[in-house]
């Protein structure tokens, strides 16, 4: 892992090697396993940003299980309300199904409420989250996080399938914005953030 890298404008520091990420994703399959063994349970993946957890992740879980993606992009203006578009909907056969969405990290929760909407008329069994990332300090939103892998602070992350102005997913470890960049970050809809669509 090397000890800072360098992404357009920004420059990011080592903060969690692949081996952590990789004892969290396995202790997060454990855990579901434990509670899901007879199930047969479908894992949606929220694309991009999950892809490379939820291959680590599959990898992991030992029973009977499906998987399954959804894409979403989402509009983060100033006074951005949250998702405006669908690009890969669910589908049909998750009716009756346990439901275990897999995203890469929870951070104000705005994508989360998009996701419990999605799957609010599908009738689904049981449907549960499970972030490997979760800033707990940023997040506003209501539905509890069933399983997360790592507690993180509101700084800002690049790595292990996390981009930023989608570069650096590629990345085998998390990097971590140095503080005197997070000021003048433009990406989220936060004070100070700026305009964009990206795909969550
Ligand atoms: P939320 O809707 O919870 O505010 O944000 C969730 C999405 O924002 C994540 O799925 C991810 O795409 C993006 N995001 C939030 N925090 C970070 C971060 O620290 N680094 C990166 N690269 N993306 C983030
Ligand atoms: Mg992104
Ligand atoms: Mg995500």
């Amino acid at each position: 892992m090397q000890d800072s890298i360098r992404i357009f404008d920004k420059q990011f520091k080592a903060y969690i090697s692949e081996a952590e990420i990789l004892a969290a994703v396995r202790k997060m399959a454990d855990d579901i396993a434990r509670e899901y063994r007879d199930q047969t349970p479908v894992f949606v993946g929220v694309l991009n940003g999950a892809y490379m957890f939820v291959s680590d992740f599959m990898k992991c879980y030992p029973y009977p299980c499906e998987l399954t993606f959804v894409k979403l992009s989402s509009y983060r203006g100033l006074t951005s309300t949250g998702i405006v578009e669908t690009l890969l909907d669910l589908p049909e056969e998750v009716e009756g199904r346990h439901v275990i969405i897999l995203e890469d990290i929870i951070d104000t929760g705005r994508t989360l409420q998009e996701l419990v909407h999605m799957f609010s008329n599908r009738n689904v069994k049981d449907f549960k989250i499970a972030s490997l990332f979760y800033k707990s300090d940023s997040y506003n939103g209501e539905y509890p996080i069933d399983y997360f892998g790592m507690e993180i602070p509101d700084k800002f992350i690049v790595g292990y399938g996390l981009d930023y102005r989608e570069q650096g997913r590629n990345l085998r470890d998390i990097y971590q914005l140095n503080e005197e960049d997070m000021t003048n970050l433009v990406l989220f809809g936060k004070p100070g953030a700026g305009k964009g669509t990206q795909a969550a």
